[in-house]
C-alpha cells in the first residue's frame, strides 16, 4: 500500500524494489530456491474507489504481468476486463470452430539461400472466423494449448499438410518440397501415434516431413531425446528446434537431441544488417555452432533485404519471412511451385 504516491512512476519504482528483494535466492533445506514474483499495480484515484475493486484490478494486472513472462509487473488498465471476457468468448468460439471445421492451413515458403529456390513450406494454421475474418495462429494457439483444444486442431493441420505435401510431390517431382509442421508439447506426449498414422494414411514419404518443436519442450522433456522422436527419426522424419534462442538453450541437449535444424527466432534477425552488434554476434555464433554440430540453420521472420544479405554473408542455410513471402493459401503456394519461383 502506498499512501498518496507521487504517481504511477513511484508505484513502479516500489514494485521494482519489491521484485529485486523477492528475487534474491532463498535457502530451504539446504537448497537454493528462486522466486520470480509477478506484481499487479492498481490505483484508487477517487474516494469512491472501493478497496475491493482496487484489489480486483490489481489482481487482473497481476495476471497480465504473469502472462507477459516471469518477474514482471503490470499496471491495471480497463482493457484488461475486456480481455478476460474475450478469453471466455474465444474458448467457446474455438470449440465451435472445431465442429464447423473453420480451420485452414497456410504455407510459408522456406527458401534455400545458396540457390534462391524453395526448399519447403511451413504449415501454419489459420482460423477462418465467420465475423472476424482470417485469424493468425498467434492469436489463439496459446489458449488452444491451455485448453487441450490444440489436439483436435493440430491433428487436422497435420493431416491436411501431409496430404498437401504428398500432392505437391506428385505434381512437382523435381522440386519436391519438404513440409514443416509445428507441434505443441501436448501433441507429442498425448498423441504419440498420430504422426506414423498420418504418414501411413496419406502415403507421404517420411523424409518429406519435418516437425518443429520449441526449445523449451525439447529441453524440458527428457523423453524427447529417447523415445518417440528417435523412432520417427528412424523412419526418416526430420526435426527442427523452433524459436531457437528464446528459451533455455542447453548445449548439452543440443548435442544429444535427434534434431536436424535450428530455427533462429525473429527477435535476433531484426537487428541484422542494421549494425546491431548483439544480434550479429548471436546469429553468427549460432550458425557456427549449428554447423559444427552438423545442423542446418533457418532464419525466421526475414523482413528486409539488408537482413537477407547479411544472412547470406554469415552462411545461413535457409530463410523465411515476409520479405520473401507471407504464409499463403494452398493455391497461391501451388502457383509458386508451378512457376518455379526463386528469390
Ligand atoms: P512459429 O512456428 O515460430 O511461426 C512463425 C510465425 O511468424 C507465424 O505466425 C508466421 O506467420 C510469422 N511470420 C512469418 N514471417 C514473418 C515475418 O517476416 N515477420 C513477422 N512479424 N512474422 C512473420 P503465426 O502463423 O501467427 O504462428 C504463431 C505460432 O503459432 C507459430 O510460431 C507456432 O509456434 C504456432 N503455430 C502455428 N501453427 C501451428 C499449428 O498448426 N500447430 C501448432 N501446435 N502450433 C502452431
Ligand atoms: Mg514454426
Ligand atoms: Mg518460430
Amino acid at each position: 500500500m502506498l499512501e498518496a504516491p507521487a504517481g504511477i512512476e513511484e508505484a513502479q519504482r516500489v514494485a521494482e524494489r519489491i521484485r529485486e528483494a523477492l528475487c534474491t535466492p532463498l535457502e530451504v533445506d539446504g537448497q537454493e530456491v528462486f522466486v520470480s514474483p509477478s506484481i499487479g499495480i492498481a490505483r484508487g484515484e477517487t474516494d469512491r474507489d472501493q478497496p475491493k475493486e482496487i484489489l480486483r484490478q490489481a489482481d487482473l494486472a497481476m495476471y497480465e504481468a504473469k502472462s507477459r513472462g516471469k518477474a514482471a509487473f503490470a499496471v491495471y488498465s480497463p482493457s484488461m476486463n475486456t480481455r478476460r471476457v474475450e478469453r471466455l468468448d474465444l474458448d467457446r468460439d474455438l470449440r465451435r470452430a472445431i465442429e464447423r471445421e473453420e480451420f485452414e492451413v497456410h504455407y510459408q515458403p522456406v527458401v534455400e539461400l545458396s540457390t534462391g529456390g524453395i526448399n519447403g513450406f511451413e504449415a501454419l494454421v489459420r482460423w477462418r472466423h465467420p465475423e472476424r475474418g482470417l485469424i493468425p495462429a498467434s492469436e489463439f494457439i496459446v489458449l488452444a494449448e491451455e485448453t487441450g483444444l490444440i489436439r483436435p486442431i493440430g491433428r487436422r493441420v497435420i493431416e491436411e499438410a501431409c496430404r498437401q505435401a504428398k500432392e505437391w510431390r506428385e505434381r512437382y517431382p523435381g522440386r519436391a518440397p519438404i513440409m514443416s509442421v509445428n507441434l505443441s508439447a501436448d501433441q507429442f506426449s498425448r498423441q504419440p501415434d498420430l504422426i506414423p498414422k498420418v504418414l501411413n494414411s496419406t502415403g507421404l514419404d517420411p523424409s518429406a516431413l519435418q516437425l518443429e518443436i520449441i526449445e523449451r519442450v525439447v529441453m524440458d522433456d527428457a523423453e524427447f531425446s529417447l523415445g518417440k522422436p528417435r523412432m520417427l527419426k528412424g523412419m526418416g522424419v526430420s526435426f527442427a528446434i523452433d524459436d531457437y534462442g528464446m528459451g533455455y538453450s542447453c548445449l548439452y541437449y543440443l548435442k544429444r537431441m535427434p534434431v536436424d535444424y535450428l530455427k533462429i527466432d525473429r527477435a535476433f534477425i531484426i537487428g541484422l544488417g542494421e549494425g546491431d552488434p548483439g544480434d550479429e554476434a548471436i546469429v553468427s555464433g549460432t550458425i557456427s555452432l549449428a554447423h559444427a554440430l552438423g545442423l542446418k540453420v533457418v532464419a525466421e521472420g526475414v523482413e528486409t533485404e539488408g537482413q537477407l544479405e547479411r544472412l547470406k554473408d554469415l552462411g545461413c542455410d535457409l530463410a523465411q519471412g515476409h520479405y520473401l513471402a507471407k504464409p499463403l493459401p494452398s493455391e497461391a503456394a501451388d502457383k509458386l511451385l508451378e512457376d518455379g519461383a526463386s528469390w
